[in-house]
């Protein structure tokens, strides 16, 4: 079988160590096994999907040293997802709601206060011609519910959580176009995983009940679900949810606010919710010799800044000559050689701070006419 995974980013904002762990993990998965690495973006929700969100993960992936076998737009497939509504429609698994959101909650409401569980009561399937008629004729447009097989318990073997099942009688059937006419997340990631070969599917935990319900929808479309690997989120280091601080940890700020080399992102998040050890990696092909998704544990990973500008430094003084020479003649650092490189290493937090190191050791030097008439030197 030819491995191919994908890492499916929303472009509604910058790559951040949360995200960059979900492509990583495809990534390493692809190389180590001769598979192929799909970058997909997931760009249909046309209000909050921006073009310099898109380019800026490009670029942040590119910085990373991710690189692509291909890369999708779904803004650019619509015409392959109305096809699979098609089918869905003509198998009956698809079916028109009227409710507004407003009306929505005031059921979930009554049935939290009945102590029912809010699963959606599939009014939209018994809705009469007539009734559907006077909804359109309100100016009401509808939204389209994929019918699940409630009896259906679906199960499988994932890769890092075991045998995991979910009973989908406890799940709503899900929206998958919204009255605007737009797409949900749902269907169109099941139309490109069957139709641009997607053997494993690797990503957060947080998709579990997604999987189950995505499991139901490659088989309507005669397709088989891929192999799937679910990731436990990752954490603070004191066990906090990391959502609010994404800003800072994104790729960008890491960067270009840290000064942290993109060789340490990588090795830490790696290795953090293994049962391995964090060690400084200075190249990508130490990271994939490096790696197995068997060494995944279901306990959250915990994500500590610190760590990671320790292990920025521990890479640095790692890095071989080859490695960083542009970037220091990029900074500035004029006719650079080896041997500096090897002296001022051991010192170095970051890459920038050899800047101070090189002022320190090639500075102009300034002479200066001392009081007693002699001249001094001074370091610029
Ligand atoms: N765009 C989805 C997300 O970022 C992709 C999930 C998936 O991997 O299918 O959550």
């Amino acid at each position: 079988m030819s491995i191919k995974v994908r890492f499916a980013p929303s472009p509604t904002g910058y790559l951040h160590v949360g995200n960059v762990r979900t492509a990583l993990i495809n990534w390493l998965y692809a190389r180590k096994e001769g598979g192929r690495f799909l970058l997909r973006l997931d760009d249909t929700d046309e209000e909050r999907s921006r073009d310099e969100y898109a380019q800026a993960i490009e670029e942040d992936m590119r910085w990373l040293g991710l690189d692509w076998d291909e890369i999708v737009r779904q803004s650019h497939r619509y015409e392959r997802y109305h096809e699979a509504v098609r089918r869905l429609k003509d198998a009956g698994r698809l079916y028109a709601c009227y409710e507004t959101p407003e009306e929505l909650e005031r059921k979930r409401k009554l049935q939290l206060a009945r102590r029912m569980p809010p699963v959606y009561d599939r009014e939209g399937l018994r809705l009469t011609e007539d009734q559907r008629k006077a909804y359109e004729a309100e100016g009401r447009r509808p939204h389209w519910r994929f019918r699940l097989d409630e009896k259906a318990r679906v199960e499988w073997d994932d890769m890092v959580r075991g045998h995991t099942g979910v009973a989908m009688d406890s799940l709503s059937d899900p929206i998958l176009i919204r009255a605007d006419g737009t797409f949900l997340y749902m269907l169109p990631s099941v139309v490109d995983d069957i139709e641009l070969g997607v053997t494993h599917v690797m990503r957060g935990e947080d998709h579990v009940t997604n999987s189950a319900v995505q499991v139901q929808l490659f088989e309507a479309l005669g397709a088989q679900a891929p192999i799937f690997a679910h990731v436990p989120l990752l954490s603070g280091a004191s066990g906090e949810g990391l959502s609010k601080r994404e800003g800072a940890l994104s790729i960008r700020a890491l960067r270009e606010e840290e000064g942290i080399e993109p060789l340490a992102i990588l090795s830490l998040l790696a290795r953090i919710g293994t049962a391995d050890p964090v060690e400084p990696r200075t190249s990508l092909d130490e990271l994939i010799a490096g790696f197995s998704i068997d060494r995944f544990s279901r306990a959250t990973a915990k994500f500590d800044e610190q760590e990671l500008l320790n292990l920025n430094a521990k890479v640095l003084h790692h890095l071989p000559f080859a490695a960083v020479r542009p970037r220091l003649e990029a900074m500035g650092l004029e006719g650079v050689d080896e041997a500096f490189w090897l002296t001022v290493r051991p010192n170095l937090k970051r890459l920038g701070d050899a800047v101070d190191w090189w002022q320190i050791v090639n500075g102009p030097v300034t002479p200066v006419i001392g009081d007693e008439g002699f001249i001094e030197t001074a370091l610029g």
